[in-house]
């Protein structure tokens, strides 16, 4: 090989970009491949960032970086075909510094974390696909793109769910349709004063939704909205086993979503900007590779780092934090020179330690737990029943509240066992 460097990065999204920085930082030389013309040009845009982790990398990155609003208004919605039933968070703990979690833009957001990187002396190469990882005597030494070779101590996996590379390699397997999850999203042009009134937002606070039921029109997984300075990313994530099994595309799924009596007044003379949709990894420890091999290590979500638990959608702290994780693990195996799965396994140690791992452990159950049909079918519509029930007044005596849950579990078809079960199970997985 023409060239040898210490790290090569595959990959310029949240989690290469960060073990770039930290790597480039402590004087390392790295190379940080991206496919896309610039980092982010290949993500979706939007997204709620929890950006502590990022704190640690970056201290008040939040002052330079192109976030987009600051999250303080969590809304959970269970909707039924004509109705929806919210659980509306507000708080002021939000609003103060450092901020807990940020609307972000992916083009903007990746790029500007690229040239971080750069900045800090990392190498960025964008429009490079690597097509393989040259593996030597069981070792990663480099990577090949086209008639190129690039050779490193150390190769960092940061290619996103559909990580061939990691599948090449016999890391992971192929994937299972279960593990998946098909990710459809709009931009949404709107103007800001708009949007501030519109969602009862002042100055740059934001707004982030989790949609539940009909959003998804049963299927398991879940929609979403969240409020830009200027747009509104709006979409679904939905499992791809049951895409599968009932048939029913995305593009009509979204459709019918957009023109929901509680969404189309949310999104009413937008402009739409943009429209895509990806993969996430959605099977949590399940469908996790090795993380490690001789010369190379794999971080965000290539790793199948992914926490959808009902209340939240979270992928860009954990890729953060695996690849600062990371990061620390080279640092480790340079100043012994050894890049062996000896040194270099320290990362699982780390991973370990850190909320990455701890949080996919805590939220192991949630994936079996979300296939549960009666969170999308049977309780959307049992809430939409009992608030029908109490607001509905149609001249006849009204029943107590314990009587009307009866009725409204009766007509959801949803048993007082079956409620139980749900609850406990809940209880233990999120
Ligand atoms: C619809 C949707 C909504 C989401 N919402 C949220 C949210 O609100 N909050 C949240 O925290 N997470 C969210 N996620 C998850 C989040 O986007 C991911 O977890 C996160 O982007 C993972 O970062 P990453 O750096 O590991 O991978 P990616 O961001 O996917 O980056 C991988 C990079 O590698 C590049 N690449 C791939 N293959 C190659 C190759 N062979 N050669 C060179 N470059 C390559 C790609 O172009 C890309 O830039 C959402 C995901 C989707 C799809």
């Amino acid at each position: 090989m023409e060239e040898k460097f210490d790290v090569i990065i595959v990959g310029a999204g949240l989690a290469g970009s960060a073990a770039a920085y930290k790597l480039a930082k402590e004087g390392l030389e790295v190379v940080l491949v991206e496919r896309g013309p610039y980092p982010g040009s290949k993500n979706l845009s939007g997204g709620v960032l929890y950006g502590r982790v990022l704190e640690k990398l970056i201290p008040e990155y939040w002052k330079e970086a192109p976030v987009e609003r600051y999250i303080t208004n969590q809304i959970i919605s269970f909707m039924s075909e004509n109705a929806s039933f919210n659980i509306d968070f507000r708080s002021q703990v939000f609003n103060e510094q450092p901020y807990n979690a940020f609307s972000v833009l992916r083009g903007k957001f990746d790029r500007w974390l690229g040239e971080q990187a750069e900045q800090a002396g990392a190498m960025l190469v964008p429009g490079i696909k690597v097509d393989r990882v040259i593996v030597e005597n069981g070792r990663a030494v480099g990577i090949a793109a086209g008639d190129e070779e690039m050779g490193a101590d150390v190769i960092i996996l940061a290619d996103g769910a559909n990580s061939f590379l990691a599948q090449q390699l016999g890391l992971r397997g192929r994937f299972n349709p279960a593990h998946l999850a098909v990710g459809v999203k709009e931009l949404i042009g709107l103007p800001r004063e708009t949007i501030e009134e519109r969602f009862r937002l002042s100055g740059n606070e934001g707004v982030a939704y989790g949609l539940v039921g009909f959003a998804t029109r049963g299927v398991a997984g879940g929609g979403f909205l969240y409020t830009n300075q200027e747009s509104i990313s709006i979409g679904l994530v939905m499992h791809l086993d049951e895409l599968i099994e009932t048939g029913l595309r995305p593009a009509e799924v979204i459709e019918d979503f957009l023109a929901h009596p509680s969404i189309a007044p949310l999104i009413r003379g937008g402009k739409l900007l943009e429209y895509g949709a990806h993969l996430v990894p959605e099977g949590g420890l399940a469908m996790m590779p090795r993380l490690y091999m001789d010369g190379l290590l794999v971080v965000g979500d290539a790793a199948g780092l992914s926490v959808n638990n009902g209340f939240v959608v979270r992928g860009m702290d954990l890729a953060i934090g695996s690849g600062i994780a990371a990061a620390e693990a080279v640092l480790e195996a340079k100043k012994k020179n050894d890049f062996s799965v000896q040194t270099l396994g320290v990362y699982q140690r780390l991973m370990a330690e850190s909320f990455v791992l701890k949080d996919m452990q805590t939220y192991a159950g949630a994936p079996d737990f979300m296939k549960n049909e009666r969170l999308y079918k049977v309780y959307p519509e049992f809430l939409a029943s009992l608030m029908t029930a109490i607001y509905q007044h149609e001249g006849v005596p009204k029943q107590h509240l314990l009587p009307m849950v009866m009725q409204s579990l009766k007509n959801s078809h949803l048993s007082l066992l079956a409620l139980a079960q749900d609850g406990l199970k809940g209880v233990r997985s999120l």
